[in-house]
């Protein structure tokens, strides 16, 4: 395995690959590796002829007062979970690689980044697709993996290949959560024992929210309002949002279908979380 951290010298490891017809998978992450990553790589891992990690703590996607210098990072033990989930080549470029002085181009995509998470984090998405967009050219994957942790990101970036026409496949695959149902994050290392276990608040209010549906429940704001009551009874924690949404449009709903998600952002303390699931099989 490589790790290659100029944007010239990836240029030119994708040429050599393309050049032998090889396709290439690709998984965008923030480093600090946990089984959520190591579950995209493997499917990237089955699904192309090369894998290409990318480890970037992309800058123009945080806000100020966000957490980009304390961000974890430990490229040693992404390079050992790496190497035993087969990948060829980790892409860990410094920002100056990727942002140059001078640097003045980004991708903004309309409509759905303006709600959810893009409301709380103004400027979120245009980094993320910028990002995304500029590692997309560099690597040229014919597949690229995302987790549905993210769900709103999935989204956003399946509507820019689809209106870029970015020939690559997006491939969103399940949330892996700790046994206890937290969703594994880079960010979980944030948390003290105690607010750990306040963090299941999140996790506990989509199963709540799905027995809710199941008994007949199916009025959004009614759900809504009985989640919010319990994730408010946890000290720690403050809601940033908490919205039942159309799948695809990412609009809020007021009847639950099948095509309904929860999302939720919760702070638990200062560290910011986020969930989300389906409410009906
Ligand atoms: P990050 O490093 O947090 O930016 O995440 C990189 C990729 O891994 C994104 O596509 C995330 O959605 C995905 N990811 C993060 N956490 C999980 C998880 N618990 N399960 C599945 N995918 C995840």
């Amino acid at each position: 395995m490589q790790i290659i951290k100029s944007v010239t010298e990836m240029q030119q490891w994708v040429a050599s690959v393309r050049g032998a017809d090889e396709t290439i998978s690709f998984v965008p992450t923030m480093g600090f590796l946990h089984q959520g990553h190591v579950s995209l790589l493997a499917e990237g891992q089955r699904r192309g002829d090369k894998l290409v990690l990318s480890i970037f703590v992309n800058p123009t996607q945080f806000g100020p007062g966000e957490d980009l210098e304390d961000y974890p990072r430990d490229l040693q033990q992404d390079s050992q979970l790496a190497e035993q989930a087969g990948v060829d080549v980790i892409f860990a470029p410094e920002a100056k690689q990727m942002y140059p002085n001078g640097y003045a181009t980004y991708v903004d995509v309309e409509g759905i980044t303006q709600t959810l998470c893009g409301a709380s984090r103004p400027g979120h998405f245009r980094g993320v697709c910028t990002v995304v967009s500029k590692l997309f050219n560099i690597i040229q994957p014919q597949l690229a993996i995302f987790g549905n942790k993210d769900f709103q990101q999935l989204a956003v970036i399946k509507r820019m290949t689809q209106d870029l026409n970015m020939p690559v496949e997006i491939l969103g695959l399940p949330i892996f959560r700790e046994p206890d149902g937290l969703a594994m994050s880079s960010r979980n290392v944030y948390l003290t024992e105690d607010q750990r276990l306040q963090a299941l608040v999140l996790s506990q209010s989509l199963i709540k929210a799905r027995e809710l549906v199941a008994a007949g429940q199916k009025d959004a704001a009614e759900i809504i309002l009985q989640l919010k009551t319990a994730i408010n009874q946890q000290p720690a924690a403050r809601i940033d949002y908490l919205q039942i949404c159309h799948q695809l449009t990412l609009k809020d709903q007021l009847e639950v279908a099948g095509n309904s998600v929860l999302l939720l952002a919760v702070y638990i303390g200062n560290t910011r979380l986020i969930d989300n699931g389906f409410l009906m099989d």
